[in-house]
């Protein structure tokens, strides 16, 4: 039997907006930029004459979302006419500590069969970007992170990744304010979590404005079946791609838990084989109908354990590489959850 180790990591967010105090206008904050620049180069050496494309297709810019002038100017007015009222780094450790459940109206699972076409702009719609505005310790420009969510409910509830916006792994911020971004380029105002959990690596929030169609979610799929993502992976932003799902398992000490309950389905992860990687966490994986089926969680790029005489038969290289996704079954039971604890004890004067 072979074996093989896994060195899971999260599709963190994408790199934050340059830093400038005292260095030179074309450095950036964090040495991941660098591999991103390096993606651009390559990119742009490798383009071809423009081509043509059908009107309203966004051609999307090299440079990620977070360095974009409009977003940032779209931040800092939100940032200048909201002040205090946008939650920052303590209110949000304070709020996914203790979410403040609400009811939330969900849209109805489709079921006709849509082409790729159609999916690609249900999930450009439902794709509401999320992370934080915030100044680092190095300098006193604003910075900007953005992670993958999707629209689940009317009044403005998505779900993302609990590791994407987690305030307990982010020290290189010294103040911060947690924010979302509409497929209009929009910068919102992130006004409530309404459920967080950990073990399924996902919050519920509720962002205030913007344009977003929300996905159905779709806990009945089976390996095999046709899978799509829209994320942006790298920084390239709005990556399209198809695959399938490839499996059902369970994450960790997972196994042998009940899936059909809140208690027993937090480490329910599928393998799906679209394209994937850092900053993709959170965007929502649709369906051939166009509901989600999940989340992007993680990346596990597996080798080849070394076993002994035989253990360089493959140098080392990656042979799998691994896409984990949170399974639509648990944002579901987070969701009812979430619902009759709103019913329970309606929403108070700390929701805002
Ligand atoms: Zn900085």
């Amino acid at each position: 039997m072979t074996h093989a180790e896994a060195a899971a990591t999260h599709p963190s967010p994408a790199p934050p907006a340059a830093c400038g105090r005292t260095r030179p206008a074309n450095d950036r904050c964090p040495p991941a930029w660098l591999a991103l620049g390096l993606v651009g180069l390559l990119l742009t050496a490798g383009a071809g004459a423009a081509g043509a494309q059908a009107e309203g297709v966004p051609i999307e810019a090299r440079s990620p979302l977070t360095q974009a002038r409009d977003v940032l100017a779209s931040a800092e007015a939100l940032r200048k006419a909201e002040g205090d009222a946008l939650l920052d780094l303590k209110q949000i450790r304070e709020a996914m500590a203790k979410p403040t459940p609400q009811q939330v109206s969900l849209p109805a699972l489709r079921d006709e069969v849509i082409e790729p076409v159609a999916i690609a702009e249900m999930a450009r719609e439902a794709l509401v970007r999320v992370g934080w505005y915030y100044l680092c310790h190095r300098c006193d420009n604003w910075h900007l992170t953005l992670s993958g969510g999707y629209a689940i409910g009317e009044c403005g509830v998505i779900a993302a990744c609990y590791h994407s916006i987690d305030p307990d792994g982010r020290d290189d911020m010294r103040e911060g304010y947690l924010v979302a971004l509409d497929c209009e380029r929009q910068v919102l105002p992130v006004r409530a979590v309404i459920a967080a959990n950990e073990t399924m690596d996902t919050v519920l929030l509720r962002i205030e404005g913007g344009r977003f169609t929300a996905l159905a979610l779709n806990d009945q799929t089976r390996p095999g079946e046709r899978a799509y993502l829209l994320s942006d992976p790298l920084g390239q932003t709005g990556y399209f791609s198809a695959g399938m799902i490839n499996r059902f398992y369970w994450q960790g000490r997972g196994r042998n838990q009940n899936p059909d309950r809140l208690d027993g389905v937090g480490q329910l992860r599928i393998n799906i084989s679209t394209d994937w990687a850092p900053g993709s966490s959170g965007a929502a994986v649709l369906d051939d109908r166009g509901n989600a089926i999940g989340h992007v969680k993680a990346i596990s790029p597996m080798r080849e354990r070394p076993t002994g005489s035989d253990n360089d038969r493959f140098d080392g290289a990656v042979l799998i590489t691994l896409h984990e996704a949170v399974a639509a079954r648990c944002v579901r039971l987070l969701l009812e959850d979430c619902q009759s604890q709103a019913t329970a004890a309606p929403a108070d004067a700390t929701d805002r």
